[in-house]
């Protein structure tokens, strides 16, 4: 009898529709463990490429594939990406007008696109369930899955709703992605979902790619950062992004190398949108630009050749470390993260936590203004807000983070800046009205803050240390980091 030879549909796949020749890490395992029926949840490094575990198997199943992720800036650059290909991508959301919406919804209810990019805020519009309900869902892809959880670093309230949402679309297949999730947050992930872990079990590839040389570098005050920094930026030839806590350092670095005759651009939060655009482009563009941010900087900075990642001050997790140093070494040589530790600077973050966590009072005074006195916050904007609701006098960025705080709860809608901010909901949800949870997020914060300290002062293997913490097989000791090298 002659045995009939059934090609693998997936290499062919991954070589026609992506042009790819092979797998990286667990990716081939995966988008397998998919095919074959099973959940899955991928813990892999920035750039690796997690988006491929759901846009192969979106070509070999029959229905829909719903992608949810929290960067509705990055939607539409993904969605065009997979145009390109020949790919029927789409994606919905706020960004978008109403009609432009409406058409989408329609196409999405007559069965058009394989594809499509929502966040979880989408859930909240009746017409976006009702069309969705129309459908099949074969996959449900939740991109940054770690936003699921309270004790991850980038809770989203919106996406604690997803096991209700994974109802609504029939419990379809299921697949979680994300780039840093601790033992505790990645538990969080699947207990959010419905899931566990012997339905949803772990593929980890790690959560900062080998080729990172790691380094701690205890150094105080200014002038040491400034003649630190300048010999690292000096001797690096492609880019570099040297990361700040606070927009005040970095503008007093700015001119410190700027004095030293060292060329660069600056990104944060409060430079006008038109001007981080241009930043931003530039960066992409210049083999060998040098830019001075915040953590502003990084959505969507997909740059292959970044050299050199240094922090100025220390970050507030080491989940946002390994986010931000997963931005250098995407084209697979060797780079330099340099996190310039000085004691001082932990002063910071826990201002920081203080400021992350306006207390349920503060909370409600911004409520109160903008419900009552909304012409004068849309002409007054962020100062008037500021000079409103005042403490000691001091200067603070609760009034950032608690208007990021309503906006993510659902209680106000919109853009200050754009002058077309609204309260939507007349109460403080629940969760932002209780001290205990406020102190208890606190509290968490600072533990995080703990963690990164514990990180610095560790004498392990700057990677076997991340790996253990973010809970991948340890490995060996890479024998590059400072550690291992006895710097
Ligand atoms: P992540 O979401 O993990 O940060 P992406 O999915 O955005 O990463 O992928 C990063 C880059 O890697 C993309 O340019 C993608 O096309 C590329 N890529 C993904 N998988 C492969 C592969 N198997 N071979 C070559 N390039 C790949
Ligand atoms: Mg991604």
């Amino acid at each position: 009898m002659a045995a009939t030879i059934v090609a693998d549909p997936i290499p062919q796949l991954l070589r026609q529709a992506f042009g790819f020749s092979s797998f990286r890490g667990s990716q081939e395992k995966v988008i397998r463990r998919l095919l074959g029926g099973g959940h899955a949840l991928v813990v892999m490094p920035t750039g690796q490429g997690k988006s491929l575990c759901y846009q192969l198997p979106a070509l070999a199943l029959d229905g829909l594939t719903v992608v949810i992720s929290p960067l509705i800036a990055l939607m539409k650059d993904q969605t065009d990406a997979l145009r390109a290909r020949g790919m029927d991508a789409a994606t919905l959301n706020s960004s978008q007008s109403a009609k432009v919406r409406a058409q989408g919804l329609e196409a999405i209810r007559q069965g058009k696109h394989r594809l499509l990019f929502v966040s979880p805020e989408r859930f909240r519009k009746a017409a976006f369930t009702a069309a969705l309900a129309e459908r099949k869902v074969s996959l449900l892809a939740v991109d940054e899955a770690h936003c699921i959880s309270e004790w991850g670093h980038d809770f989203r309230p919106d996406y604690t709703r997803l096991a209700e949402f994974r109802r609504m679309m029939g419990n379809p297949l299921t697949l979680a992605l994300t780039a840093t999730a601790t033992p505790e947050v990645q538990a969080d992930i699947r207990l959010q979902l419905g899931l566990d872990e012997s339905s949803m079990p772990l593929f980890h590839d790690g959560v900062e790619r080998p080729n990172l040389r790691l380094s701690v570098e205890p150094v105080h005050e200014a002038d040491e950062k400034e003649a630190r920094l300048a010999e690292l930026l000096r001797g690096e030839k492609r880019s570099a992004i040297v990361y700040f806590a606070l927009i005040r350092s970095l503008e007093d670095m700015s001119l410190r190398l700027e004095r030293a005759g060292l060329r660069h651009m600056v990104y944060h939060g409060r430079l006008p949108r038109e001007e981080r655009r241009r930043v931003q482009e530039r960066f992409m563009a210049d083999p060998q630009a040098r830019v001075l941010a915040t953590n502003a900087f990084g959505l969507g900075v997909d740059k292959a050749s970044i050299g050199l990642i240094a922090h100025a001050e220390v970050p507030g997790s080491l989940e946002a470390y390994a986010q931000e140093i997963g931005r250098a070494g995407r084209d697979g040589r060797e780079a330099r993260c340099v996190l310039l530790y000085d004691q001082q600077d932990l002063l910071i973050q826990m201002e920081f936590a203080e400021w992350a966590n306006p207390s349920p009072g503060y909370l409600e005074r911004l409520l109160t203004l903008l419900r009552d006195h909304p012409q004068m916050a849309r002409d007054g904007g962020l100062d008037w807000l500021r000079q409103e609701l005042v403490f000691n006098g001091r200067f603070d960025f609760r009034l950032e983070t608690a208007l990021g705080l309503l906006e993510r709860h659902g209680v106000v809608e919109g853009d200050l800046e754009r002058g077309d901010l609204r309260v939507v909901q007349e109460r403080l949800p629940h969760i932002l009205e209780n001290e205990e949870s406020a102190q208890l997020k606190k509290k968490r914060d600072l533990g995080r803050l703990h963690d990164l300290v514990r990180y610095t002062a560790s004498s392990d293997c700057r990677h076997v240390f991340l790996h253990r913490f973010f809970g991948a097989a340890p490995g060996k000791a890479c024998g590059s980091c400072d550690v291992c090298v006895g710097a």
